[in-house]
């Protein structure tokens, strides 16, 4: 006889009971799954439209994600680049400020020697990383010199440095012609 208050032999029976209609079960699993999905078709729609969204979103900021690494990598690069480059022009042209000796690159820059290197800038177009690419390229041409942002400016907006040691050719004429006041 079959003792319903022993859990190991309910256990056991449950387990022959599987076994034995196997086939039965199966169908009527089935069977419940299609009466259910019958039965919660809007519902079921509603979850796969929900679940493709969220989804398609998490695939959309994955994508931007790897993205925006790449993107960091390229301008890593770039800027390794830029830096390596900008080394070697200043090397080139001398290392230091041709004025007041300055030696940090953050603080270096290439000078066109007549003054004019805005209008020079300008006229290929180039300024800043593209510049020292240029000048690379070109070979190094002459009438270059490197000068901090201090006498650069300086140089720029007064016409000399107070360094003393360097004019812009301007300014020179202007000294040749004396003072007008
Ligand atoms: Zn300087
Ligand atoms: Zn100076």
């Amino acid at each position: 006889m079959m003792n319903w208050k022993d859990p190991e032999q309910v256990k056991e029976y449950f387990r022959q009971y599987r076994e034995t209609h196997r086939e039965q079960i199966r169908a009527t699993n089935r069977e419940y799954a299609r009466r259910y999905h019958a039965e919660h078709q809007e519902e079921t729609k509603a979850y796969k439209k929900q679940y493709r969204l969220a989804h398609h979103e998490a695939a959309l900021a994955k994508d931007k994600e790897m993205y925006q690494k790449h993107q960091q990598n390229i301008r890593v690069r770039a800027r390794q680049r830029n830096r390596l480059t900008k080394e070697e022009v200043i090397a080139v042209y001398g290392g230091e400020c041709a004025c007041c000796g300055e030696t940090t690159l953050e603080f270096l820059a290439i000078d066109h020697i007549n003054g004019n290197g805005y209008q020079h800038r300008q006229s290929i177009k180039r300024s800043g990383n593209p510049f020292y690419h240029w000048l690379k390229l070109q070979g190094y041409p002459l009438g270059y010199r490197v000068l901090c942002h201090n006498c650069n400016q300086s140089l720029g907006h007064y016409g000399y440095c107070p360094h003393q040691q360097i004019v812009t050719p301007a300014f020179a004429a202007a000294l040749a012609g004396g003072w007008s006041g």
